[in-house]
C-alpha cells in the first residue's frame, strides 16, 4: 500500500507545484492562480503550505511535512473557502487605520533614505573640505588622516542604513479603497494581501480524543448540501483553524 500512497502524495504535489506561478516554466499551459501561496504556516509544526490538487476534493493547500511524518499535524485545507474568508479580512483592513499606517510608514521610510543621502553628500562635502586643508598647510597629516577616518566611518554607517532600507521589497501604493475587490487584477490583490497581512496560521481541524483513543470532529469535516448551513460550518472551521497575522 505505501508505494501507493507516496505516489498520491507526489502526484499532488508536482500537480501543486505546476500551479504555482512561480515555480511554473513561463509559457506553461493555462495560468492557474493560487492566491495565497506562501503565505500559509502549518500551525502543527510552522512549516509552509504548499498548494495542491486533489481529483475529489479540488484545490487545497496542505503541510509537505505530513508525507515524512515529520509533522503530526497533517495540516490541510481547501482553497477556494479559505481564499474567500481571507480576501474578506483584506477588503476590511483595507479601509482602516491599519491600512493607512502601512502605507504612512513607507513614507516615513522615503523620508529616511532622503535624509540618509543627503547626510552623506555632506559627509563628502567634508571629506572634499579636509583633504583642501590638508593641501592648503592648514592641517597636518595626522590630523587629517584622524578626520578622515571619522568621516568615512559614519559615511559607511549611513551607507548600510541606506542599503537596508532601499533593498527592502519596494511596497506598492495602496489601492483606492473606492475601488471593487472584483475590479483588482490577481496580481494588485495578491500585492494588497501581502501588504496587510504578514503570514496565516491554519491550526488542524478542531477535535477532541475519546477514552478509547478514538477521535472525534468538534465541527463537521463534511460539506452540507444546504447552501446556508455549509455556510455556517465553513465560517465555524475558518473561525476555529485560520489565524491571520497582520504586518503591522
Ligand atoms: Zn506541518
Amino acid at each position: 500500500m505505501w508505494p501507493a500512497i507516496i505516489n498520491r502524495a507526489t502526484h499532488d504535489r508536482l500537480v501543486g507545484l505546476l500551479g504555482n506561478p512561480e515555480r511554473r516554466p513561463a509559457n506553461y499551459g493555462r495560468p492557474r492562480v493560487y492566491p495565497l501561496a506562501g503565505l500559509l504556516r502549518c500551525g502543527s509544526c510552522g512549516g509552509k503550505l504548499i498548494t495542491y490538487v486533489q481529483p475529489r476534493q479540488g484545490r487545497g493547500y496542505g503541510c509537505r511535512k505530513d508525507e515524512t511524518f515529520v509533522c503530526p499535524g497533517r495540516v490541510r485545507i481547501a482553497a477556494e473557502p479559505l481564499e474567500e474568508y481571507v480576501s474578506g479580512y483584506v477588503i476590511e483592513m483595507w479601509n482602516s487605520p491599519r491600512a493607512l499606517n502601512i502605507a504612512q510608514s513607507d513614507d516615513d521610510r522615503m523620508k529616511r533614505i532622503s535624509k540618509i543621502s543627503s547626510e552623506m553628500a555632506q559627509l563628502q562635502e567634508q571629506k572634499n573640505e579636509a583633504l583642501r586643508m590638508k593641501l592648503r598647510g592648514e592641517a597636518d597629516l595626522p590630523t587629517y588622516r584622524a578626520v578622515t577616518r571619522e568621516l568615512d566611518a559614519a559615511h559607511d554607517q549611513l551607507a548600510r542604513e541606506h542599503k537596508s532600507l532601499t533593498s527592502e521589497a519596494a511596497m506598492p501604493e495602496l489601492p483606492d479603497p473606492s475601488l471593487a475587490w472584483e475590479d483588482l487584477s490577481a496580481v494588485d490583490r495578491r500585492a494588497l494581501t501581502e501588504m496587510l497581512v504578514d503570514k496565516i496560521i491554519i491550526e488542524r481541524h478542531p477535535s477532541k480524543i475519546d477514552k478509547d483513543g478514538r477521535r472525534h470532529y468538534l465541527i463537521r469535516a463534511i460539506p452540507y448540501q444546504d447552501p446556508e448551513m455549509e455556510a455556517e460550518r465553513l465560517n465555524a472551521v475558518h473561525e476555529a483553524r485560520v489565524k491571520i497575522v497582520p504586518r503591522v
